[in-house]
């Protein structure tokens, strides 16, 4: 089993309804769970990752983010070591193990999963940490070999300056919700469960604002373009993260934001392609050169060198210039690697034909 795959922990396809995904962790939970299997630390392993991946998935917010992680994943680099639980770290809201290893019997374990009592309201409507952002950042290759600095923009939320996050008009009241009749919360049947819920109005807190704030029609927040320099350390690995603090999606109700999370890309170069520290170019040499041998000079990241070619080299060749590649911080530089590119003549003089003529008459056969 993918450890890491959330979809593939509970055996649903990526496009699986909350049904599906909630009756997948209802067996699944079942199965594993360390009432029926006592001291079984494999067991108790897969509960744990059975239970993360249900937090995530039945989440919708959580759900988009980590679908978008993961098609980055899959498409921009192979390094296989991204831990996806990090992602969600900021976040406090998932139920773990722990938090659940109490509970004597399913009854109640599904009860407090599925019909969200008191547990619901705390966590979905108390302060909460804003969760974590991931950009893919595309740097130029130029710059990862000297190392030094890059601009970019990202569109996120931040808390409205007017009202501070509150979206309340700074010069109103607040009442107590109409709904709930300030209660913040309402009852309601679910099937055999009568349960109660947060005020759906006033988000459980039993007050709603008079007057919404202008600036940011009531949201708290606004959201824009914020521009962010930051620094790339020469040699960064494809993949690599660099974590800028509290840059992420905004905490509510005072609870810190998340982090912006960058994945570095290596942008395409039209000459230069980065295969890890090594760096590979065409090198075009006409057919006279290639039998023949010859000086010639080359393109680096490192400037021009001189580079002596073979007699007798044939199309395709790999010549190797060593530590011409991407220099690390510390520790070895990579290689440039040149292929040859034979380019033959589309067009003879009368004179050279008779010359080729010549030539081939010399030929051993
Ligand atoms: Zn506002
Ligand atoms: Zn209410």
């Amino acid at each position: 089993m993918d450890e890491r795959d959330y979809y593939k922990i509970l055996g649903v396809k990526e496009g699986a309804a909350a049904g599906e995904i909630k009756a997948a962790y209802r067996n699944l939970a079942k199965k594993y769970h360390p009432d029926r299997n006592p001291n079984d630390k494999l067991s108790e392993e897969k509960f744990k990752q059975v239970s993360e991946a249900y937090n995530t998935l039945i989440d919708p917010a959580k759900r988009k983010q980590y679908d978008n992680i993961r098609t980055a994943a899959e498409h921009s680099f192979s390094t296989g070591d991204f831990d996806f639980s990090n992602i969600f770290k900021g976040g406090k809201r998932s139920h773990t193990y722990e938090e659940y290893s109490s509970f004597g019997d399913f009854g109640d374990i599904f009860s407090s999963f599925f019909d969200l009592g008191s547990d619901f309201r705390r966590e979905r409507y108390g302060p909460q940490n804003g969760e974590d952002l991931v950009y893919e950042l595309e740097v130029p290759v130029e710059t990862i070999a000297s190392g030094g600095s890059i601009s970019f923009s990202f569109r996120r939320e931040s808390v409205c300056r007017v009202c501070g996050g509150s979206g309340a008009d700074p010069h109103s009241r607040l009442m107590a919700c109409p709904s709930c009749r300030g209660r913040g919360t309402v009852s309601r049947q679910l099937g055999e469960f009568s349960t109660v819920r947060p005020c759906p109005d006033c988000l459980g807190r039993g007050t709603v604002i008079e007057k919404h704030c202008s600036n940011c029609m009531g949201k708290g927040a606004t959201y824009g373009s914020k521009n962010y320099t930051v620094k790339i350390p020469k040699g960064i690995n494809e993949g690599a993260k660099l974590r800028l603090k509290n840059e992420g999606a905004r905490g509510l109700q005072g609870a810190p934001n998340g982090d912006l999370i960058l994945i570095i890309k290596t942008k395409i170069h039209p000459q230069f392609e980065r295969r890890g520290n090594d760096i590979y170019s065409r090198l075009e040499i006409d057919s006279i050169q290639a039998m023949m041998g010859a000086k010639v000079y080359a393109a680096t990241l490192n400037g021009k060198v001189s580079v002596s070619v073979p007699p007798g080299i044939q199309d395709g060749t790999l010549l190797r210039l060593k530590g011409r590649g991407l220099k690390m911080h510390k520790g070895k530089s990579g290689d440039h690697y040149l292929r040859i590119n034979v380019k033959i003549p589309k067009r003879l003089t009368p004179e050279q034909k008779r010359i080729l003529k010549e030539f081939s008459k010399t030929r051993k056969i």
